[in-house]
Protein backbone atom coordinates (compact mmCIF):
# COMPACT_ATOMS: atom_id res chain seq x y z
CA UNK A 1 0.00 0.00 0.00
CA UNK A 2 1.28 3.21 -0.76
CA UNK A 3 -0.27 6.23 0.14
CA UNK A 4 0.46 9.85 -1.30
CA UNK A 5 0.67 13.17 0.13
CA UNK A 6 -2.66 14.77 -0.23
CA UNK A 7 -2.82 18.45 -0.71
CA UNK A 8 -6.93 18.84 -1.96
CA UNK A 9 -9.04 21.05 -0.50
CA UNK A 10 -11.96 19.46 -0.66
CA UNK A 11 -12.70 16.17 0.55
CA UNK A 12 -9.33 16.17 1.49
CA UNK A 13 -7.24 14.04 3.72
CA UNK A 14 -8.10 12.65 6.90
CA UNK A 15 -6.42 11.28 9.73
CA UNK A 16 -4.93 7.44 8.66
CA UNK A 17 -5.90 5.92 12.01
CA UNK A 18 -9.91 7.06 11.41
CA UNK A 19 -9.60 5.13 7.70
CA UNK A 20 -8.27 2.44 9.43
CA UNK A 21 -10.88 1.52 12.26
CA UNK A 22 -13.77 2.27 10.09
CA UNK A 23 -11.77 -0.76 7.66
CA UNK A 24 -11.54 -2.50 10.76
CA UNK A 25 -15.48 -2.11 11.69
CA UNK A 26 -16.93 -2.16 7.97
CA UNK A 27 -18.40 -5.61 8.19
CA UNK A 28 -19.28 -6.02 11.79
CA UNK A 29 -19.58 -2.71 14.06
CA UNK A 30 -18.79 -3.29 17.77
CA UNK A 31 -20.44 -7.19 17.46
CA UNK A 32 -23.59 -5.76 15.77
CA UNK A 33 -23.11 -8.11 12.62
CA UNK A 34 -23.17 -5.26 10.98
CA UNK A 35 -21.71 -2.20 8.95
CA UNK A 36 -22.72 1.48 10.34
CA UNK A 37 -23.78 2.03 6.96
CA UNK A 38 -26.56 -0.76 6.47
CA UNK A 39 -28.26 0.23 10.36
CA UNK A 40 -31.32 2.13 10.72
CA UNK A 41 -30.52 5.70 11.90
CA UNK A 42 -33.27 4.80 14.85
CA UNK A 43 -32.04 1.45 16.28
CA UNK A 44 -29.95 2.22 19.35
CA UNK A 45 -26.76 1.48 17.69
CA UNK A 46 -26.41 4.41 15.78
CA UNK A 47 -28.40 6.61 18.24
CA UNK A 48 -25.52 5.59 20.18
CA UNK A 49 -23.00 6.95 17.83
CA UNK A 50 -24.79 9.83 16.84
CA UNK A 51 -25.06 10.67 20.62
CA UNK A 52 -21.12 10.20 20.90
CA UNK A 53 -20.10 12.21 18.55
CA UNK A 54 -22.49 15.06 19.28
CA UNK A 55 -21.01 15.02 23.13
CA UNK A 56 -17.12 14.24 21.55
CA UNK A 57 -17.97 17.91 19.35
CA UNK A 58 -19.07 19.86 22.31
CA UNK A 59 -15.91 18.44 24.22
CA UNK A 60 -13.83 19.38 22.21
CA UNK A 61 -15.02 23.04 21.43
CA UNK A 62 -15.81 23.67 24.71
CA UNK A 63 -19.47 24.48 23.62
CA UNK A 64 -21.83 26.19 25.81
CA UNK A 65 -25.12 24.35 26.79
CA UNK A 66 -27.50 27.21 24.84
CA UNK A 67 -26.35 25.96 22.05
CA UNK A 68 -27.42 23.01 19.72
CA UNK A 69 -25.65 21.03 17.42
CA UNK A 70 -27.09 19.31 13.84
CA UNK A 71 -25.74 17.12 11.27
CA UNK A 72 -27.48 18.36 8.17
CA UNK A 73 -26.71 17.69 4.71
CA UNK A 74 -26.74 19.60 1.41
CA UNK A 75 -23.40 21.36 2.21
CA UNK A 76 -22.21 24.76 3.19
CA UNK A 77 -23.90 25.87 0.06
CA UNK A 78 -27.66 24.69 0.96
CA UNK A 79 -26.63 26.84 4.65
CA UNK A 80 -26.28 30.11 1.93
CA UNK A 81 -29.60 30.03 1.95
CA UNK A 82 -30.77 27.90 5.03
CA UNK A 83 -29.06 30.50 7.11
CA UNK A 84 -30.84 33.40 5.82
CA UNK A 85 -34.36 31.34 5.53
CA UNK A 86 -33.82 30.81 9.48
CA UNK A 87 -32.46 33.83 11.33
CA UNK A 88 -34.25 36.34 9.53
CA UNK A 89 -36.53 36.48 12.13
CA UNK A 90 -39.37 39.41 11.05
CA UNK A 91 -36.03 41.57 9.70
CA UNK A 92 -35.61 42.27 5.99
CA UNK A 93 -31.68 43.02 6.06
CA UNK A 94 -28.51 40.72 6.96
CA UNK A 95 -24.69 42.31 6.75
CA UNK A 96 -22.24 40.62 4.92
CA UNK A 97 -18.40 40.59 4.49
CA UNK A 98 -16.85 40.27 1.07
CA UNK A 99 -13.48 38.61 1.96
CA UNK A 100 -13.18 35.91 -1.03
CA UNK A 101 -14.83 33.81 -3.46
CA UNK A 102 -16.98 31.78 -0.85
CA UNK A 103 -18.21 35.02 0.75
CA UNK A 104 -19.42 35.79 -3.12
CA UNK A 105 -21.40 32.56 -3.37
CA UNK A 106 -23.07 33.50 0.21
CA UNK A 107 -23.90 36.79 -0.58
CA UNK A 108 -25.50 35.96 -4.21
CA UNK A 109 -27.52 32.94 -2.41
CA UNK A 110 -28.77 35.62 0.30
CA UNK A 111 -29.97 38.00 -2.09
CA UNK A 112 -32.82 35.85 -2.96
CA UNK A 113 -34.08 36.08 0.81
CA UNK A 114 -32.91 39.51 2.24
CA UNK A 115 -31.44 42.44 1.36
CA UNK A 116 -28.16 41.97 1.93
CA UNK A 117 -25.64 44.45 3.06
CA UNK A 118 -21.77 44.86 2.18
CA UNK A 119 -20.60 45.53 5.54
CA UNK A 120 -16.70 45.43 4.52
CA UNK A 121 -14.89 44.27 1.63
CA UNK A 122 -11.45 43.21 0.03
CA UNK A 123 -12.73 42.79 -3.19
CA UNK A 124 -10.77 45.83 -5.29
CA UNK A 125 -7.53 44.19 -2.91
CA UNK A 126 -7.60 41.08 -5.09
CA UNK A 127 -8.75 39.36 -1.36
CA UNK A 128 -5.57 39.60 -0.16
CA UNK A 129 -6.76 40.29 3.60
CA UNK A 130 -9.35 40.73 5.84
CA UNK A 131 -10.53 44.70 6.41
CA UNK A 132 -9.86 45.68 9.89
CA UNK A 133 -12.92 46.02 11.58
CA UNK A 134 -12.93 49.89 12.09
CA UNK A 135 -13.53 49.87 8.44
CA UNK A 136 -16.59 48.14 8.57
CA UNK A 137 -19.50 49.55 8.03
CA UNK A 138 -21.98 47.50 10.43
CA UNK A 139 -26.39 48.53 10.18
CA UNK A 140 -28.10 48.02 13.78
CA UNK A 141 -31.40 46.68 11.52
CA UNK A 142 -28.96 43.61 10.54
CA UNK A 143 -30.65 39.95 11.33
CA UNK A 144 -26.91 38.64 11.53
CA UNK A 145 -23.67 38.97 10.29
CA UNK A 146 -22.22 36.60 7.96
CA UNK A 147 -18.59 36.60 7.62
CA UNK A 148 -16.55 33.39 6.02
CA UNK A 149 -13.41 32.80 9.13
CA UNK A 150 -11.35 31.04 6.10
CA UNK A 151 -11.58 31.88 2.65
CA UNK A 152 -10.60 27.97 1.18
CA UNK A 153 -9.73 29.69 -2.37
CA UNK A 154 -7.85 32.46 -1.14
CA UNK A 155 -6.18 31.79 1.93
CA UNK A 156 -7.55 34.56 4.12
CA UNK A 157 -8.62 33.54 7.60
CA UNK A 158 -10.12 35.35 10.37
CA UNK A 159 -7.34 35.79 13.47
CA UNK A 160 -9.90 37.91 15.79
CA UNK A 161 -13.58 37.89 16.39
CA UNK A 162 -15.41 40.74 14.86
CA UNK A 163 -17.47 42.55 17.61
CA UNK A 164 -21.18 42.91 16.19
CA UNK A 165 -23.02 44.34 19.38
CA UNK A 166 -25.99 42.30 19.99
CA UNK A 167 -26.34 41.67 16.33
CA UNK A 168 -25.55 37.91 15.87
CA UNK A 169 -22.18 36.70 14.26
CA UNK A 170 -22.55 33.83 11.67
CA UNK A 171 -19.64 32.09 10.43
CA UNK A 172 -18.69 29.67 7.48
CA UNK A 173 -16.04 27.80 9.09
CA UNK A 174 -15.86 25.17 6.64
CA UNK A 175 -12.78 24.89 5.71
CA UNK A 176 -11.15 25.73 9.56
CA UNK A 177 -13.66 24.59 11.91
CA UNK A 178 -11.33 22.39 14.51
CA UNK A 179 -8.22 23.57 13.60
CA UNK A 180 -7.76 25.62 16.63
CA UNK A 181 -9.98 26.54 19.71
CA UNK A 182 -12.65 28.73 18.85
CA UNK A 183 -14.71 30.83 21.28
CA UNK A 184 -18.80 29.90 19.97
CA UNK A 185 -19.94 32.02 22.58
CA UNK A 186 -19.11 34.79 20.84
CA UNK A 187 -21.09 33.32 17.65
CA UNK A 188 -24.60 32.92 17.40
CA UNK A 189 -24.01 30.37 14.01
CA UNK A 190 -21.12 28.30 13.14
CA UNK A 191 -21.63 25.90 9.85
CA UNK A 192 -19.59 24.06 7.93
CA UNK A 193 -19.21 20.93 5.22
CA UNK A 194 -17.60 18.29 6.76
CA UNK A 195 -15.60 17.52 4.03
CA UNK A 196 -12.34 19.76 4.60
CA UNK A 197 -11.71 19.29 8.47
CA UNK A 198 -14.02 16.65 9.54
CA UNK A 199 -15.12 13.51 7.82
CA UNK A 200 -16.33 12.44 4.38
CA UNK A 201 -18.43 14.69 2.75
CA UNK A 202 -22.20 14.89 3.24
CA UNK A 203 -22.73 15.78 6.44
CA UNK A 204 -22.73 19.57 7.24
CA UNK A 205 -22.54 20.88 10.84
CA UNK A 206 -24.30 23.38 12.07
CA UNK A 207 -24.05 24.66 15.84
CA UNK A 208 -26.78 27.32 16.50
CA UNK A 209 -27.34 29.50 19.78
CA UNK A 210 -30.70 28.21 20.80
CA UNK A 211 -32.68 31.74 21.53
CA UNK A 212 -32.30 32.08 17.90
CA UNK A 213 -34.37 29.09 17.36
CA UNK A 214 -38.14 29.08 15.73
CA UNK A 215 -38.90 32.07 13.42
CA UNK A 216 -37.96 30.65 10.01
CA UNK A 217 -39.88 31.87 6.66
CA UNK A 218 -42.77 29.92 6.39
CA UNK A 219 -41.48 28.30 3.02
CA UNK A 220 -38.12 26.97 4.92
CA UNK A 221 -38.11 23.00 3.94
CA UNK A 222 -39.19 21.04 7.11
CA UNK A 223 -35.13 19.14 6.74
CA UNK A 224 -33.70 22.88 6.89
CA UNK A 225 -35.88 24.21 9.76
CA UNK A 226 -33.59 24.28 12.50
CA UNK A 227 -35.63 24.18 14.99
CA UNK A 228 -37.58 21.17 14.09
CA UNK A 229 -34.15 19.52 13.44
CA UNK A 230 -32.94 19.96 16.85
CA UNK A 231 -36.33 18.96 18.34
CA UNK A 232 -35.42 15.81 16.71
CA UNK A 233 -31.50 15.22 17.44
CA UNK A 234 -31.15 16.14 13.26
CA UNK A 235 -33.36 12.88 12.70
CA UNK A 236 -36.40 14.52 11.01
CA UNK A 237 -35.41 12.37 8.05
CA UNK A 238 -32.45 10.06 7.37
CA UNK A 239 -29.07 11.97 8.10
CA UNK A 240 -26.00 11.08 6.28
CA UNK A 241 -25.26 7.98 8.69
CA UNK A 242 -21.70 6.85 7.87
CA UNK A 243 -20.35 10.28 7.84
CA UNK A 244 -21.58 11.52 11.25
CA UNK A 245 -20.01 7.70 12.25
CA UNK A 246 -16.67 8.91 10.69
CA UNK A 247 -16.90 12.57 12.18
CA UNK A 248 -17.16 11.05 14.89
CA UNK A 249 -13.82 8.82 14.90
CA UNK A 250 -12.19 11.43 13.69
CA UNK A 251 -13.47 13.49 17.25
CA UNK A 252 -12.26 10.68 19.17
CA UNK A 253 -8.48 10.96 17.17
CA UNK A 254 -8.87 14.77 17.87
CA UNK A 255 -9.26 14.09 21.47
CA UNK A 256 -6.53 11.27 21.56
CA UNK A 257 -4.06 13.75 20.11
CA UNK A 258 -4.85 16.33 23.29
CA UNK A 259 -7.70 18.74 21.72
CA UNK A 260 -8.06 21.67 19.76
CA UNK A 261 -5.01 23.85 21.92
CA UNK A 262 -2.72 20.82 20.53
CA UNK A 263 -3.81 20.77 17.18
CA UNK A 264 -3.52 24.31 17.01
CA UNK A 265 0.26 24.42 18.03
CA UNK A 266 0.79 21.80 15.56
CA UNK A 267 -0.81 23.40 12.45
CA UNK A 268 1.06 26.38 13.73
CA UNK A 269 4.23 24.49 13.19
CA UNK A 270 2.84 23.05 10.01
CA UNK A 271 1.83 26.44 8.20
CA UNK A 272 5.01 28.22 9.47
CA UNK A 273 7.16 26.00 7.98
CA UNK A 274 5.70 26.50 4.50
CA UNK A 275 5.29 30.17 5.17
CA UNK A 276 8.87 30.91 6.58
CA UNK A 277 10.25 29.30 3.48
CA UNK A 278 7.83 31.46 0.94
CA UNK A 279 8.88 34.24 2.88
CA UNK A 280 12.84 33.66 2.50
CA UNK A 281 12.73 32.93 -1.44
CA UNK A 282 12.29 35.05 -4.63
CA UNK A 283 10.93 32.45 -6.20
CA UNK A 284 7.70 31.44 -4.78
CA UNK A 285 5.10 34.01 -3.70
CA UNK A 286 2.03 34.44 -1.23
CA UNK A 287 -0.12 36.91 -2.18
CA UNK A 288 -1.96 37.00 1.42
CA UNK A 289 -1.14 39.80 4.01
CA UNK A 290 0.73 37.99 6.96
CA UNK A 291 -1.46 38.75 9.37
CA UNK A 292 -4.45 37.26 7.55
CA UNK A 293 -2.82 34.13 6.06
CA UNK A 294 -4.88 30.59 6.95
CA UNK A 295 -2.99 27.81 8.68
CA UNK A 296 -5.46 25.26 6.73
CA UNK A 297 -5.17 26.86 2.98
CA UNK A 298 -1.90 28.03 1.05
CA UNK A 299 -2.05 29.59 -2.42
CA UNK A 300 1.23 30.35 -3.81
CA UNK A 301 2.82 31.26 -7.40
CA UNK A 302 5.57 30.78 -8.87
CA UNK A 303 8.14 33.16 -10.53
CA UNK A 304 6.80 32.26 -13.97
CA UNK A 305 3.33 30.33 -14.42
CA UNK A 306 4.87 29.21 -17.33
CA UNK A 307 6.85 26.78 -14.64
CA UNK A 308 3.30 25.85 -13.41
CA UNK A 309 2.86 22.49 -15.36
CA UNK A 310 5.83 21.46 -14.79
CA UNK A 311 6.31 21.51 -10.88
CA UNK A 312 2.66 20.21 -10.58
CA UNK A 313 4.53 17.19 -12.88
CA UNK A 314 7.36 16.66 -10.38
CA UNK A 315 5.11 17.00 -7.23
CA UNK A 316 2.86 14.83 -8.02
CA UNK A 317 6.16 12.15 -9.03
CA UNK A 318 7.11 12.72 -5.51
CA UNK A 319 3.79 11.58 -4.13
CA UNK A 320 2.23 15.14 -3.43
CA UNK A 321 -0.93 15.46 -4.68
CA UNK A 322 -3.75 18.01 -5.35
CA UNK A 323 -1.60 21.26 -5.22
CA UNK A 324 -3.18 22.69 -8.56
CA UNK A 325 -4.91 26.61 -7.25
CA UNK A 326 -8.71 26.88 -7.90
CA UNK A 327 -9.52 27.69 -11.36
CA UNK A 328 -10.78 31.20 -10.42
CA UNK A 329 -7.04 32.28 -9.00
CA UNK A 330 -4.13 29.92 -10.42
CA UNK A 331 -0.76 29.23 -9.66
CA UNK A 332 -0.71 26.62 -6.62
CA UNK A 333 -2.21 25.60 -3.40
CA UNK A 334 -1.57 23.45 -0.24
CA UNK A 335 -3.80 22.64 1.59
CA UNK A 336 -2.65 21.21 5.07
CA UNK A 337 -5.73 20.15 7.41
CA UNK A 338 -5.89 18.99 10.64
CA UNK A 339 -5.36 15.44 8.74
CA UNK A 340 -2.40 16.71 7.09
CA UNK A 341 0.95 15.18 8.75
CA UNK A 342 4.21 17.45 9.25
CA UNK A 343 6.11 15.15 7.33
CA UNK A 344 3.67 16.14 4.30
CA UNK A 345 4.70 19.68 4.61
CA UNK A 346 8.06 19.18 5.00
CA UNK A 347 8.46 16.63 1.76
CA UNK A 348 6.66 19.46 -0.26
CA UNK A 349 9.10 22.40 0.78
CA UNK A 350 11.82 20.07 0.00
CA UNK A 351 10.26 19.45 -3.48
CA UNK A 352 9.88 23.08 -3.93
CA UNK A 353 13.32 23.90 -2.72
CA UNK A 354 14.53 21.43 -5.58
CA UNK A 355 12.44 22.76 -8.52
CA UNK A 356 14.02 26.45 -6.94
CA UNK A 357 17.58 24.94 -7.42
CA UNK A 358 17.52 23.98 -10.97
CA UNK A 359 14.50 26.42 -12.42
CA UNK A 360 15.56 29.77 -10.41
C1 LIG B 1 -16.10 24.08 0.37
C2 LIG B 1 -16.71 25.30 0.94
C3 LIG B 1 -18.07 25.59 0.76
C4 LIG B 1 -18.99 24.74 -0.07
O1 LIG B 1 -19.17 23.48 0.46
P1 LIG B 1 -20.16 22.44 -0.25
O2 LIG B 1 -20.13 21.28 0.66
O3 LIG B 1 -19.60 22.14 -1.61
O4 LIG B 1 -21.49 23.08 -0.33
C5 LIG B 1 -18.57 26.74 1.34
N1 LIG B 1 -17.79 27.55 2.09
C6 LIG B 1 -16.48 27.30 2.28
C7 LIG B 1 -15.66 28.23 3.10
C8 LIG B 1 -15.91 26.16 1.71
O5 LIG B 1 -14.61 25.90 1.91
Amino acid sequence: MSRVFNFSAGPAVLPEPVLQQAAAEMLDWHGSGMSVMEMSHRGKEFIEIHAQAEADLRELMDMPKNYKVLFLQGGASAQFAVVPMNLLRGKTKADYTNTGEWSKKAIVEAKKYCQVHVAASSEDAAFSHVPKQAQWRLDPDAAYVHITSNETIGGVEFHWVPDTGNVPLVADMSSHILSRPMDVSRYGLIYGGAQKNIGPAGVTIVIVRDDLLGQALPVTPTVFNYKTQAENDSMSNTPATYGIYVAGLVFQWLKKLGGLSKMEQINRAKAGFLYDYLDQTEFYHSPVAKDDRSLMNIPFTLRSADLDKAFLKETEAAGLTQLKGHRSVGGMRASIYNAMPIEGVQALVQCMREFERRHG
